[in-house]
């Protein structure tokens, strides 16, 4: 790992942000304007990111070719909204290391996750647990209980937690190891969150796929915190599926078209149980309107319905963004950015905060997660006067996710001398 020879002043960050290959993208991103005028120290990218400048553009663009074609704009707008979802296909699946064939942007997270549990969840009586992390997000909780309950299983013997143990906060994968020699010949599904929203952890995609594989078991990925984050190399790190928004660190807007990542190898497997809709048909006799349905091969085959083009329209400009910068010089500069970060905040470190996130830059993305000794909610409030925005989580967490496209290193400098003279 590279070693970076960090100074706590306001000079060198300036000096960094100059010498940034992605310094002007930071322009290309509207940055909200806090009360005392000043933009604002926006740290809440992992929760929902910025709006990039490009998006009206390309969101009028629709609006317009919607007012003079009407329905003729499903073929005749300059981007016809027929095969609309395809422009994202390939961008998409650049940014977390897959085939175009194994990815599709439609729905929303939850609603992907559910659909991708009925084709790869499929319990029976020897085999029917589910693993997912201690702090999975609440939404991945609810939907692997209620399918659980759907297959008539009781989620109290079915769900099992991975958990950090005792007086520690990370997942340990010895832990995962130990529990699937236990019970791995019951386990059905590994559901696994990387990053993790609450820790900022992340996990070994390709040890946990392994693992899992290993017992027959399928697994699956949330990317809700990975996507546009790190790097999941889903293709060969080898997960069954995996799923993710586009509002976080993919800037798409708020509510926008997840993403949905269905391996290679399950392609063509038309054997296994889906629900289906017509836009998951067959693009060649789709519109037939016959009533056998015959898969498109991938990831697509999986889609429902014709897809909302005005958010698939933000979710294209955020895509181009990223491909002009590049994924893997945006991750080389957030490794970079969160550790400079994290030297600053080991100052304050002791007996006021302490960074409950990996310190291996190869087990985080962006964000550091800060618990706060001796101080509370109070505190999050006036980093928010202050035009600090953070994100706060009972009982005293504070995530700060310097996000590399628009966050500079003078950000970080200036929003831990706030946070300094808060403490004090
Ligand atoms: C943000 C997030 C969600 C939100 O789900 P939606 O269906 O997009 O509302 C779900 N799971 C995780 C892990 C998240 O971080």
């Amino acid at each position: 790992m590279i070693e970076y020879n960090y100074q706590n002043t306001l000079n060198y960050a300036k000096e960094q942000d100059h010498k940034d290959p992605l310094r002007d993208f930071k322009e290309q991103f509207h940055i909200p304007i806090s009360a005392n005028g000043e933009p604002q120290l926006y740290f809440c990218g992992n929760s929902l990111g910025l709006q990039p400048k490009l998006t009206k553009a390309y969101l009028e663009e629709e609006l317009n070719d919607w007012a003079t074609l009407g329905v003729e704009g499903h073929f005749e707008a300059k981007n016809p909204w027929m095969p609309y979802h395809e422009l994202l296909t390939e961008k998409m699946a650049k940014i977390v290391g897959a085939k175009p064939i194994e990815v599709v942007m439609m729905n929303t997270l939850t609603v992907n996750l559910h659909l991708m549990m009925v084709s790869f969840y499929r319990p029976t009586s020897k085999k029917f647990k589910i693993i997912i992390e201690k702090d999975a997000f609440p939404s991945d909780k609810y939907a692997v209980e209620s399918q659980i309950k759907a297959h008539d299983y009781n989620p109290e013997e079915a769900l099992i937690l991975w958990e950090p143990r005792p007086g520690e906060e990370l997942c340990r994968f010895e832990d995962l190891e130990a529990i699937m020699q236990q019970h791995g010949d019951e386990v059905a599904l590994l559901l696994i969150g990387s990053t993790n929203y609450y820790t900022g952890q992340s996990f070994p995609i390709k040890k946990i796929t392994t693992l899992g594989h290993q017992y027959n078991a399928k697994v699956g990925i949330d990317l809700a915190h990975g996507a546009g984050n790190i790097q999941p190399n889903l293709h060969d790190n080898g997960p069954d599926f995996a799923v993710w928004c586009s509002y976080k660190y993919l800037n798409s807007g708020p509510g926008s078209v997840g993403g949905c990542f269905v391996h290679e190898r399950h392609a063509n497997n038309n054997s296994l149980k889906r629900y289906a809709g017509w836009w998951g048909h067959d693009k060649k006799t789709r519109f037939n309107m016959r009533y056998d349905f015959t898969p498109i091969e991938g990831a697509e085959g999986w889609q429902l319905s014709n897809p909302p083009i005005l958010s698939m329209a933000a979710i294209r400009a955020s895509l181009d963004v990223f491909d002009l910068a590049g994924f893997e010089n945006i991750r080389e500069k957030s490794v970079k950015l969160t550790g400079y970060l994290e030297y600053l905040l080991k100052d304050l470190e002791g007996e006021k905060i302490e960074i409950i996130t990996p310190r291996n830059a190869n087990e985080r993305g962006c964000q550091l997660s800060i618990k706060l000794k001796n101080a509370d909610k109070s505190l999050f409030d006036k980093l928010m006067k202050a035009g600090v925005i953070t994100d706060w989580r009972e009982p005293n967490v504070i995530r700060l996710a310097p996000a590399p496209l628009y966050n500079s290193f003078e950000d970080v400098y200036k929003m831990v001398q706030i946070l300094k003279n808060l403490l004090a």
